[in-house]
C-alpha cells in the first residue's frame, strides 16, 4: 500500500481540496494593506452564506476550543451560573473550559449516544428559574456521532431569557444550522471540518441580543475580545497579524461551497450519512446513536464487534487498505467505538472506499460478515438519493 495514499476519514482534520492547497501557496501581503481588506471582506461576506446570519463574522486565529473561551468571555459575566448540556466529550470538555474561566456550571448529562431533551433543559431551566446566563450546547457531538436539536432548544431557552451558545465545530456548512432563523445568540465553529481548511481558524458569530448582553460581560480578556475585532472590521483589519496562508485557503473553500449551494452541500452530507449508517447495520455492526433522527451526518460512529481489538483494526484499515478511520475518545469510548468521518471535501465515492476497507478488515481479523454486503446497502441509498433528485 501506497504510504502516501491514505483516504483519511477522521472526523476533523478532514481531506483538503487541491484548489485550497494551491490557494495557500500564495505569497505573504501587507496585512494592512487594501488586498488584505479585500479578502477579509470577501471571506466574511462568504461565511455569512454559511452561518446563514445578518450579522457579523469574525474569524480568529485558534482551533475550535477558542470558540468556547471567546463565546463565554465575551459574552456571559464573570462567575455567572451558566448550563452545559453533556452528551460526549466535547460537551465535557466545554464544562472544563468554564470551570477553568470561572463560571459556576449546571450540567445536564446524557447517555453516550443520545441527544439532549429540550423539555428537559425546559424543566431545569424552570428550577433555576432567572438565575442561568447561558446555555452551552454542542451541535453535533464529534465523540459519539449525535446531533442535538438545537432548534428546539434554542426556544426553550428563549423563553427563559438566557442565551443559547452553539459549538458548531463539527457541523457548519454540513448540517442545516440556520443561525437567524433558529435564534441562535452565539455559533463558532473551526476551520479543519466541514470548511475543508486545515486547523488553525475559528470562526465566530453573535446575534444582537448577545451583542446587548456583551456591555455587562466583564470578564478579563485580550487576544480573545471581539469587541477589537469587531472595532477592526469596520477598517477591514484584524486586531493581530492575521494568519494569511488560512485565510486564502478559507477564501478558496468557501467558493467552493458556493459554488456547490449550501443546502446541496447539506444534502450531500445527508446522503453519505444515509449511506454510512446502513452500510454499517447491513454488515451486522451496531450503531452508537440508535436514533435516527439524531444520527450524525457528518460523522458514524460504530460498535466495535465483540472480539476485536480496537486499536488493531484500525491498524489493518490504514496498513492494509489504505484508509485512516478515527477511535474513541475517552476511557469508556476508546476500546468501544470506532468513528468514520464523512464531512468537508468527502463524496459518497470515499463513503464507498471507507466501507469496504471496514468490511475487508473486519474480515481479515475474524468477523464473519458477507463481504460487499455494506458496500451494497450504501450503494442503494445513493441510487434511491439519485433517483429522487431526477
Ligand atoms: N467542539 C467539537 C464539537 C469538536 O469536534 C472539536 C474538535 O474536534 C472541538 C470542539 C475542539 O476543537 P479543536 O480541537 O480544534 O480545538
Amino acid at each position: 500500500m501506497l504510504n502516501e495514499k491514505i483516504a483519511l476519514h477522521t472526523p476533523g482534520p478532514t481531506p483538503i481540496p487541491p484548489q485550497v492547497t494551491a490557494a495557500m501557496m500564495q505569497p505573504m501581503i501587507n496585512h494592512r494593506g487594501a488586498a488584505f481588506t479585500q479578502i477579509y471582506r470577501d471571506v466574511a461576506t462568504k461565511l455569512q452564506a454559511v452561518f446563514q446570519t445578518q450579522e457579523q463574522v469574525y474569524v480568529l486565529a485558534g482551533s475550535g476550543s477558542a470558540g468556547w473561551e471567546t463565546a463565554m468571555v465575551n459574552f456571559v459575566p464573570a462567575g455567572a451560573k451558566v448550563l452545559n448540556i453533556v452528551i460526549g466529550d466535547f460537551g465535557e470538555r466545554w464544562v472544563k473550559a468554564n470551570r477553568a474561566l470561572g463560571y459556576q456550571v449546571e450540567r445536564l448529562d446524557y447517555h453516550i449516544g443520545t441527544a439532549a431533551r429540550p423539555e428537559e433543559v425546559d424543566a431545569l431551566l424552570k428550577k433555576h428559574e432567572g438565575t442561568i446566563q447561558a446555555v452551552c450546547l454542542q451541535h453535533n457531538e464529534t465523540s459519539t456521532g449525535v446531533s442535538n436539536p438545537v432548534r428546539e432548544i434554542a426556544a426553550v431557552v428563549a423563553q427563559h431569557g438566557a442565551l443559547v451558545l452553539v459549538d458548531a465545530v463539527s457541523s457548519l456548512g454540513a448540517l442545516p444550522l440556520p443561525m437567524d432563523e433558529w435564534g441562535l445568540d452565539v455559533v463558532f465553529t473551526g476551520s479543519q471540518k466541514a470548511l475543508m481548511c486545515p486547523p488553525g481558524l475559528m470562526m465566530i458569530a453573535a446575534s444582537q441580543k448577545a451583542w446587548e448582553k456583551a456591555k455587562e460581560a466583564n470578564a478579563p480578556r485580550f487576544f480573545f475580545d471581539l469587541k477589537e475585532h469587531r472595532a477592526g472590521f469596520e477598517k477591514g483589519q484584524t486586531p493581530q497579524t492575521p494568519a494569511l496562508s488560512l485565510y486564502y485557503g478559507l477564501q478558496a473553500a468557501l467558493q467552493m461551497m458556493e459554488e456547490e449551494g449550501i443546502e446541496q452541500g447539506q444534502q450531500r452530507h445527508r446522503l453519505m450519512g444515509e449511506m454510512c449508517r446502513a452500510g454499517a447495520q447491513a454488515a451486522g455492526l451496531e450503531l452508537l446513536c440508535q436514533e435516527e433522527g439524531f444520527a450524525s451526518n457528518t460523522l458514524t460512529a460504530i460498535k466495535v464487534p465483540q472480539g476485536i481489538e480496537a486499536s488493531t483494526f484500525r491498524k489493518v484499515a490504514r496498513k492494509s487498505f489504505g484508509v485512516e478511520l478515527a477511535g474513541g475518545q475517552g476511557k469508556i469510548m476508546k476500546d468501544m467505538i470506532f468513528r468514520i468521518g464523512h464531512m468537508g471535501y468527502v463524496t459518497p465515492n470515499d463513503v464507498l472506499v471507507a466501507l469496504a476497507a471496514v468490511e475487508n478488515s473486519l474480515t481479515v481479523l475474524g468477523y464473519t460478515l458477507q463481504v460487499g454486503s455494506a458496500v451494497a446497502a450504501a450503494q442503494r441509498v445513493w441510487l434511491r438519493y439519485a433517483r429522487e433528485s431526477k
